[in-house]
């Protein structure tokens, strides 16, 4: 088929286009009506259709294919290697309903995650989703006040957790970042679920913490069946960061969420139930969500989750695990291949990859060399795809399953299905033409899969992301983009103060807020400069209350680690006695963003005093 004729057909009439792709997926009631966008932006989909993620992910296969591979867990990490079939997997994620139903978790109730890459993990989740429960996953990688932030919003009736995580065989213990969490929050959870791994003490809460072996024991071969949820109550919580300091909680739906991804796995991602896919992402990011979880068992493939580096015990660990596995889908992020380019070829030529069927990379921009370098060293199509934890699955990218189009180096692709792409002009607000720089936004209704609101507020999900069009309401994405005349997009950076760190989407305010807590910080600027390997680091430009203190860059870094976590950890803190800023005193983030980069600060007609841009030219000078 054609993909023009393909994407046509989804965006002119929507609801064929969907009711087609909703039998991809297994439904207890029929839906009456596919779409109801009578109050625009929130858009609901399949209304009053029945269905379940979980029954979807596990129940479904259990039949035709009960005994095959569903949940490879492997972690370089504790050296471990656990498979779970699809009966297994059912056997385990009823033995975790039961559990939560135990500790007091009723439909619609949340419960908040805070796991390392184990199956646990993953079994939570779909246990979660087997009772109609929303689960909402926090990054292990973040420290207790962001959790704090993320505890206090969703107010958990449980959390799951573990001892700890593990990173280049040295354990990262959870529970104390989790106690000071909810310590810090005004939300406290009733009661606590511990996996203990043996990797670091535990100091458990009288009456709130629980640990999983001896709850277990009396659930394990529990019977319970999956709760039926109409397509449009709430299947998760996911926290992004944005230009408050404040994470949004991203809001997914059940039906729309399961179609969106039975479809994308179909046309995007061409896996065929029994094959094997491997995403190298984290359950603690979207990709997590959609394509290490849901998005594969839906399909019915075996889906693996990998605790480890790229590069531990070598650079051929991931090469290894799909020869092992005999891999044919591979998802990972530009970063993670910029790594294993620094690595001798050596190491991923012992491997025999040739099960592998394309590589599929996402979350940050794709540059040539990188590109075309694992396209060499693989000897397979290597896809870009764009798209943001918002939407859920990808906004443009190849759908290779429709029509194998070419890829273009540099650019994602084309507007996926669903996805009404529109270039707008940031300050004439009409449409771009070819090769004009503008803010890509998506016309609504969004497709299914996207987000439904922020969690717990609709008025900032309409203040935040939408702007009326004539008749039209326009979805932002923030992003920057340009289209070429074959329809091609490249996408060319934030509109905002988000940057985007090894594929880690931070918000620059959130590093800001907590950097200007230590007692000896006046004011702050962070930005994100470009890294050949990470795409982008954070760098903070920082004024001090009293200079005579001594306050020193690692300090400020220990801050970052102990409110946010190490992700989040500026590259290079440089201190200065005044930052940029507007007249109306903005800060001029830009500016210093061009500086630190070495291009031009760009239009300075409206900043304060010239001066402050020197000190921060005089900051970097000083520490080459
Ligand atoms: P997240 O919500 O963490 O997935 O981050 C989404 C953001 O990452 C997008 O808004 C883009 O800024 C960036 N991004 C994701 N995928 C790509 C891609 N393939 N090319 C360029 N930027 C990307």
């Amino acid at each position: 088929m054609m993909y023009a004729d393909f994407y046509r057909r989804s965006v002119v009439t929507p609801e064929q286009f969907w009711r087609d792709e909703a039998a991809l997926i297994d439904w207890n009631t029929p839906f009456s009506q596919v779409l109801d966008y009578a109050k625009p932006p929130f858009a609901r989909w399949f209304v009053d259709g029945k269905t379940n993620l979980c029954h979807n992910a596990v129940d479904r296969w259990c039949e035709t294919q009960g005994d095959q591979p569903a949940l490879i867990a492997i972690s370089t990490e504790t050296n471990t290697e656990r498979s779970y079939s699809f009966k297994e997997l059912h056997v385990e994620v009823q033995r975790w309903a039961a559990m939560m139903q135990a500790l007091g978790v009723r439909k619609g109730d949340r419960v908040l995650i805070y796991m390392p890459m184990i199956a646990e993990a993953a079994f939570a989740m779909l246990g979660c989703a087997r009772i109609g429960a929303v689960h909402s996953v926090v990054f292990g990688g973040f420290a207790a006040n962001s959790l704090a932030s993320r505890i206090d919003d969703a107010r958990p009736v449980l959390i799951v957790s573990a001892d700890a995580g593990s990173r280049n065989g040295k354990a990262i213990a959870y529970k104390p970042l989790l106690d000071e969490a909810i310590a810090l929050s005004s939300a406290k959870p009733s009661r606590v679920l511990l996996v203990d791994r043996g990797l670091a003490p535990m100091q458990r809460v009288e009456g709130r913490d629980v640990d999983y072996a001896a709850l277990s024991a009396a659930h394990l071969e529990a019977r319970v069946p999956v709760t039926w949820l109409e397509s449009n109550e709430p299947s998760y919580i996911l926290y992004t960061s944005g230009t408050t300091g404040k994470p949004k909680g991203v809001q997914r739906d059940v039906g729309g969420y399961a179609v969106a991804l039975a479809a994308s796995m179909k046309y995007n991602f061409c896996g065929r139930a029994g094959e094997t896919f491997f995403a190298t992402s984290d359950i603690g990011w979207v990709v997590g969500h959609s394509y290490i979880v849901y998005g594969p068992l839906i399909a019915g493939m075996a889906t693996i989750m990998y605790e480890g580096l790229p590069i531990c015990p070598d650079p051929g660990i991931w090469w290894s695990i799909v020869e092992k596995y005999k891999v044919t889908r591979m998802f990972s992020a530009p970063t993670a291949i910029r790594v294993l380019r620094k690595q001798s070829p050596e190491f991923m030529r012992r491997h025999d990859t040739s099960s592998l069927q394309a590589l599929y990379l996402a979350g940050e921009p794709l540059d040539e060399t990188t590109s075309a370098w694992i396209a060499g060293e693989l000897g397979v199509p290597i896809i870009d795809n764009y798209w943001q934890t918002e939407t859920g699955w990808p906004i443009l990218s190849i759908a290779k399953g429709v029509e194998d189009l070419p890829t273009r180096l540099g650019s994602p692709g084309v507007a996926m299905y669903g996805y009404k792409v529109r270039l707008v002009n940031e300050t004439t607000g009409a449409d771009c033409a070819a090769n004009e720089k503008g803010v890509v936004m998506i016309e609504g209704p969004l497709p299914p899969g996207c987000m439904q609101t922020v969690y717990g507020d609709d008025q900032r999900f309409v203040d935040t992301y939408w702007t009326q069009d004539g008749d039209a309401m326009l979805y932002s994405t923030f992003d920057w983009g340009v289209q070429d005349a074959d329809g091609y997009y490249f996408i060319l950076g934030r509109t905002d103060d988000v940057i985007n760190v090894a594929g880690h989407r931070l918000g620059t305010r959130e590093i800001e807020e907590s950097i200007t807590s230590h007692p000896n910080v006046s004011e702050v600027a962070v930005v994100g400069v470009q890294d050949q390997v990470k795409g982008q680091v954070a760098v903070a430009f920082a004024i001090l209350k009293d200079a005579n203190l001594g306050t020193a860059e690692q300090d400020i870094m220990a801050v970052v680690d102990r409110q946010l976590g190490a992700v989040a950890r500026p590259a290079r803190v440089y201190f200065v006695t005044q930052l940029p800023k507007t007249r109306s005193g903005k800060l001029l983030r830009r500016s210093i963003q061009a500086i630190c980069e070495g291009r031009s600060p760009g239009d300075l007609t409206s900043i304060e005093d010239p001066s402050s841009l020197q000190q921060i030219q005089r900051a970097l000078f000083a520490s080459l």
